[in-house]
């Protein structure tokens, strides 16, 4: 069962990340190659983004989205990232 206290951080952290939310609508998300280095970007919404962060898979948030987009995202929440034009080389060597 959950404690006063516990339900008192769930409800500061709900406001919190609203704020946020209306402070920065947008978040610029940049995850950098972990084989050349190259840092891609990708602006997405600050809500969406909160959606992912609690677990919900990334094609479910953007499901429109190139996939391409959506590595960047991932690979800026995970820190593991490996740039398009590397998943092509991968690709070439088989
Ligand atoms: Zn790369």
């Amino acid at each position: 069962m959950k404690g006063q206290l516990d339900l008192f951080r769930e409800q500061n952290l709900e406001q919190v990340r609203a704020l946020r939310v209306l402070l920065r609508p947008s978040t610029l998300l940049e995850a950098e190659c972990g084989e050349c280095n190259q840092r891609d970007a990708i602006s997405v919404s600050t809500e969406e983004l909160y959606r992912y962060k609690d677990g919900a898979l990334v094609q479910d948030v953007w499901p429109k989205m190139p996939a391409a987009h959506r590595e960047i995202i991932r690979g800026a929440v995970t820190r593991m990232y490996v740039c398009d034009s590397c998943w092509h080389k991968f690709d070439e060597r088989g």
